[in-house]
């Protein structure tokens, strides 16, 4: 069985930490590994190495930041099925989705790449006589990634291509469910020439993070979780001074009017309810069918997810295990829980017979309808592959469910009235719009990210925020001397 370390200083590092958590493949529930748990120690030698790492790194000219940035997106790219392998074994999700996560993950590479053009200031000559002003922006220092299992790869990948393309040095916490991409990766950016130092990684769970919250070296936490963490998270780090953007749980929902292409809607309800077993943070957990259009979708969307061959996702099916066995109870309960409050089961999941020999952790596609807004399979986020239909009678009805959830990270409309789609995105509470679109994850020159419970903090992912949030601003007014220099004035000071 392997041991999955940390990554410090651009090797392999031990650490002097006691404890490790097992590591198991999804799909065969049997433990792959033992990944170490880092003591407080280990996170600091972490923080030493970056900290160490950011004066040459921070100085290092933008020319030769983007060859290392270059030579890393044509080693992901080259590489992308082995690390696309590695996802698959811890994560459990099928091999197309692996390589999907890996190719959004590349974009935000190649958006990095972009560097020198995202960080470039202003300059104003003569503001005031022989006065010019310009601005900068500067690196922070060392960082944290905090992230979550659902997205190993590309999750890391919203934050630490802009991060270290900007300047500053990165201390990596992934989860302690799916470790081993954050080492792959590691070890990329060091055949890419990364100094050591500039890129590590500390496993670890609560210990490992409260350190990076506290610790002062840390000058900047961004972290991607379920809601109550990414809400510690976030008032930990700030009421330590530090900036934070802390990503949070998400409740998405699909609204179908009846004038919606139905084929279209049920495929998309299909692809973002199932995609993933579900375990996306943009999936569809909630259908919200207007009028008429309930019965006849509703048979569409169960026609459809019937043919979804759930089982091990090295082999050809299309929906994978979920990634404990104590997640796969945790939402087999909430199947349970939706039936007894009176929800009709037009397709049971816990009855799936999975591709595989193995004792996965398997749960198949689940379709409840005529779900109410009280049920707690509405209320709390699932995370799994239970899709819930509520009928509502009136766009507005519609509107005022989504309006009123604690969650805004993504949603979706289904229509082909124009001007119903614009009230829509206009009128909508959430981070993240679709219009006939299911799963509306921005581009990486468009930023990610929810509102309300879904991020707490101000920048989101990527994109423009991205660039902000890992640099800071400086304005410089700047005046050479010359004859015409005017003597004493202790007034405050005006342009002339
Ligand atoms: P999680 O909150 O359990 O863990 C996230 C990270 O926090 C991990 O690194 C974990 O080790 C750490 N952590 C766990 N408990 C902690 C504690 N008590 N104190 C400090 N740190 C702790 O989330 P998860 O189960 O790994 O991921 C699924 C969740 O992430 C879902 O809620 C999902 O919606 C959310 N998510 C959100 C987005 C988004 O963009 N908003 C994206 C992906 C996932």
């Amino acid at each position: 069985m392997q041991t999955i370390a940390h990554w410090v200083d651009g090797k392999s590092f031990t650490g002097a930490g006691e404890s490790s958590a097992p590591v198991t493949n999804p799909a065969t529930g049997v433990v792959t590994g033992e990944v170490a748990l880092a003591n407080v120690a280990d996170v600091r030698a972490a923080i030493d190495a970056a900290a160490a790492a950011f004066p040459g790194w921070r100085d290092a000219s933008l020319a030769r930041r983007t060859q290392v940035l270059f030579r890393f997106r044509e080693l992901l790219n080259e590489r992308r099925q082995e690390l696309a392998r590695l996802i698959t074994a811890e994560h459990g999700k099928v091999g197309s989705d692996a390589l999907g996560e890996v190719a959004r993950g590349l974009e935000i590479v190649e958006f990095a790449c972009g560097i020198p053009h995202l960080i470039k200031g202003d300059y104003t000559e003569n503001a005031s006589t022989k006065v010019d002003i310009f601005s900068i922006r500067q690196a922070l220092g060392p960082v944290a990634i905090i992230s979550p299992f659902n997205f190993p790869a590309m999750v890391p990948m919203w934050f630490f291509p802009l991060a270290i393309a900007a300047g500053n040095t990165v201390v990596l916490k992934p989860s302690e469910k799916d470790p081993s991409a954050s080492l792959w990766m590691a070890e990329l950016w060091r055949e890419a020439g990364l100094p050591a130092g500039v890129f590590n990684v500390v496993q670890g769970d609560k210990v490992a993070v409260d350190e990076l919250l506290d610790n002062p070296g840390i000058k900047a936490v961004s972290f991607v979780g379920s809601t109550p963490i990414a809400k510690y998270v976030y008032q930990r780090a700030t009421a330590n001074g530090k900036r934070a953007q802390a990503l949070g749980g998400a409740k998405n929902h699909m609204l179908v009017l009846p004038d919606a292409d139905l084929e279209l809607a049920a495929d998309a309800a299909v692809n973002a309810g199932f995609g993933s077993a579900g375990e996306r943070c943009m999936a569809i957990s909630v259908v919200l069918a207007v009028g008429t259009a309930g019965d006849e979708l509703v048979a569409k969307i169960s026609e459809r997810a019937r043919t979804i061959k759930t089982g091990d996702g090295t082999r050809d099916t299309d929906m994978g295990p979920l990634v404990t066995r104590e997640h796969r109870d945790r939402v087999a309960t909430y199947i349970d829980a939706g039936a007894a409050a009176g929800a009709t089961v037009v397709l049971d999941g816990r009855d799936v017979t999975a591709d595989s020999e193995s004792d996965g952790f398997w749960l198949g596609p689940t379709i409840l309808d005529h779900v109410g807004p009280e049920m707690s399979v509405y209320t709390d986020e699932i995370f799994g592959p239970v899709l819930s239909i509520v009928r509502v009678e009136s766009y507005e009805a519609g509107l005022a469910l989504i309006n009123s959830n604690p969650y805004g990270n993504g949603t979706a409309i289904f229509t082909n009235d124009g001007g119903a789609a614009r009230r829509f995105h206009n009128e909508v509470e959430v981070g993240m719009v679709g219009i006939n679109v299911p799963i509306p994850v921005p581009m990486a020159y468009f930023s990610f990210g929810g509102w309300k419970n879904s991020l707490f903090g101000d920048a989101h992912a990527h994109g423009t925020e991205g660039v902000q949030f890992f640099t800071r601003g400086k304005a410089v007014t700047s005046r050479w001397l010359d004859p015409s220099h005017g003597g004493l004035e202790l007034g405050f000071p005006q342009n002339t």
